[in-house]
């Protein structure tokens, strides 16, 4: 071990000591300072909810005590920018090196990559580590070196390559480098405010964040719940998935880690010819690869972050209507299993993937909200707000992938009821108002005779809404707003040919991109030599992509509903990017030039747009107290 070194290990969503590839390194070479950096201002729309914020309080509160104990204690900071925070640590502790794990959303990649010239400006050597992933999102491509755009594609491929195994032993004692720096406590970093503690206490009666916890829940699951998961996980209540995705989003479980012991389990399942033990692990592992999947999307098509995949959606006429958007958010939308959805995201800041998918779809298909709303509105509320899952959620169900569903696909709430909580009893938790309803109306309360609703005390309208839209209109609505966006793509078409100066502009998206081509051999400038380090993408756009003209079978749903509408030629742009590359970078300055993705700013201009400030700020903390004060969002829902 060369003394002389000593490492400044910058945490940042990878909260763990074990199978952590950046904190070994580090400790191997020489003296470690692990620290946290806290920079609100640079989280900008992304700051995380206050659910989210609780989470990381907690579980840096117990990587700090761990790694106290072996030896180097956490300092935490709070600053207004990250790379100043930085250097002044590599001063103070006179460190030779930096080091940190990949994260892969659009807003880190930019900023590690502007810290990492930084620093290298300043001849300080920095080393980056694959910390998050099973594989890089820059190691799996087609044979032609094009990124994959299918799920079964890319997880096919990554079934074929090498994995690298977890690090055998996690450091049992640890050199600390010391320096004096202006550092704080957990607590001092304010990610918890007064107001939000009495909400946040009943959290900790369902969830212990941290990462010994995520080793206990992971054992727990692979133990007593693995077996059954290809049947329990189709039950919309209780815990009938693994419940893993905070742990996985903050970093307290090592993803490979997971994987080897699910794989483990498969492999004696195998041996046992237990078909169901197999088909559970199977599913699971198989879930593991969505989350790959999202942040390998987010890497290589950056801008999915504010654009669909397919473009089909830049035409799509949605219906910005604050009304309906608040009653989606506060469970009031007259769809019993939808508002219970609601009401349990916002009372526990937990949902179930299948509920996940019937409230996002409902609020894209039925209110036809731009589904940029709705991620923004999960990333705000949910316990795992990931940025990347979040994104291929949302692009999922709104017709944006093509191995999503049809744009045209509307599901009905009464029949998703009926299948995935037939005795009514994940509705009658979340909404008490329809308690009494007896199970075979339960779920659409509007067809129950006069004498059933009396009896069980439901008075439509009153206690209980009427549906905020009938499924024939909503079905009308969608099928003319789907021709109303061919339309439009046609006549933008039009006039993009034949010279003409027309223009149809799009009621949500401020910019338009043609999809890109991926290609491997492409390097973006300023990227890092090694093959193991952080690389940042680079493309080269082309004409008439083929990611548009093709749909595969559904990712993650169990059935496709034939669609009602006759297949329409989505043609791919026609009209060709006048930007040679595009790089990570470059989708972030457009991003901060536009106000597009953030939900409300784009309408807080307009006449209606105060509506929003209830729920949406421009001060994210602001925004965050809001939306616990108002009395506008159910909040009296178990918190
Ligand atoms: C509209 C929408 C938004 C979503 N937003 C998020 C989000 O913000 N954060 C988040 O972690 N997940 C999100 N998901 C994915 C999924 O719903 C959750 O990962 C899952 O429900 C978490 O529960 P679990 O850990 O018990 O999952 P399990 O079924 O036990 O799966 C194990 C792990 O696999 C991963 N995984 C499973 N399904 C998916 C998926 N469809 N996409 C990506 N990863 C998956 C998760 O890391 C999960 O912890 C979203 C899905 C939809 C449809």
């Amino acid at each position: 071990m060369d003394g002389e070194t000593r490492t400044i290990v910058w945490f940042r969503r990878d909260l763990r000591i074990e199978d952590n590839p950046a904190l070994a390194a580090a400790a191997r070479d020489g003296s470690v300072f692990p620290v946290y950096i806290w920079c609100p201002k640079e989280e900008g729309q992304f700051f995380p909810g206050r659910v989210s914020r609780w989470w990381l309080k907690n579980s840096l509160a117990q990587l700090e005590k761990s790694l106290t104990s072996l030896g180097a204690p956490l300092a935490f900071i709070k600053t207004q920018d990250t790379f100043t925070a930085l250097l002044e640590c590599v001063k103070a502790v006179g460190a030779t090196k930096v080091v940190f794990n990949h994260l892969y959303d659009p807003v880190s990649l930019v900023r590690d990559h502007e810290i990492k010239q930084k620093l290298a400006e300043v001849a300080i050597p920095v080393r980056s580590y694959n910390g998050d992933l099973l594989y890089e999102p820059w190691e799996v491509y087609d044979e032609k070196g094009h990124a994959f755009t299918t799920f079964d594609a890319y997880w096919q491929k990554c079934m074929s390559l090498p994995m690298e195994p977890v690090a055998q032993f996690p450091p049992w004692h640890l050199v600390s480098a010391t320096g004096t720096i202006q550092s704080c406590s957990v607590e001092e970093l304010g990610l918890e405010h007064e107001s939000e503690k009495s909400s946040n206490a009943l959290l900790g009666r369902g969830w212990s964040p941290g990462w010994s916890s995520a080793d206990k829940a992971l054992s727990d699951f692979i133990e007593l719940h693995l077996h059954e998961y290809s049947k329990s996980r189709l039950k919309v209540g209780g815990n009938s998935t693994s419940l893993l995705s905070p742990y996985l989003h903050f970093g307290e479980l090592s993803i490979r880690k997971v994987f080897q012991c699910v794989q483990l389990k498969h492999i004696l399942y195998v041996k046992e010819e237990n078909i169901l033990g197999k088909e559970s692990a199977n599913l699971y592992l198989k879930a593991i690869g969505f989350r790959e999947y999202s942040r390998y999307l987010c890497f290589n098509f950056p801008f999915t972050l504010e654009q669909p995949l397919l473009r089909n959606l830049k035409f799509f006429p949605w219906n910005p209507n604050m009304d309906r958007f608040k009653a989606w958010r506060q469970g009031r939308t007259g769809y019993p299993l939808v508002d219970a959805g609601m009401r349990e995201l916002w009372a526990t800041g937990w949902l179930h993937n299948r509920i996940r998918v019937i409230v996002s779809s409902f609020c894209v298909k039925y209110l036809l909200l731009p589904w940029r709303w709705g991620m923004k509105y999960f990333w705000d509320t949910l316990l795992d707000a990931d940025l990347e899952s979040d994104i291929l959620g949302w692009q999922y169900i709104s017709g944006s992938l093509p191995d999503g569903h049809e744009l045209d696909r509307l599901d009905n709430p009464e029949i998703q009821g009926a299948k995935y909580d037939p005795e009514g009893e994940y509705v009658r938790q979340w909404l008490p108002e329809l308690a009494r309803m007896p199970s075979n109306w339960i779920h659409h309360p509007w067809n129950a005779p006069l004498t059933v609703l009396q009896s069980a005390g439901v008075e439509l309208g009153l206690n209980y809404p009427k549906p905020i839209i009938e499924i024939d209109e909503a079905r009308e609505s969608l099928t003319k707003a789907i021709f109303t966006m061919w339309e439009r793509e046609s006549s933008a078409r039009a006039g993009s040919t034949n010279g003409t100066s027309e223009e149809v502009h799009d009621n949500s998206e401020n910019f338009e991109l043609p999809i890109p081509t991926v290609i491997l051999s492409v390097k973006a400038a300023g990227s890092t030599a090694s093959s193991r380090d952080q690389r940042v993408p680079s493309f080269q756009p082309v004409k008439n992509n083929p990611i548009s003209r093709k749909r595969s079978k559904n990712i993650y749903d169990e059935e496709a509903i034939p669609g009602k509408l006759p297949n329409h030629n989505k043609a791919g742009p026609s009209k060709e990017d006048e930007e040679d590359s595009w790089t990570a970078e470059s989708s972030y300055k457009k991003q901060a030039t536009s106000s597009s993705f953030s939900v409300p700013h784009s309408w807080m201009s307009s006449s209606t747009g105060n509506l929003l400030q209830d729920c949406e700020h421009s001060d994210p903390v602001q925004a965050s107290e809001e939306l616990n004060a108002t009395d506008q969002c159910p909040s009296k829902m178990g918190e």
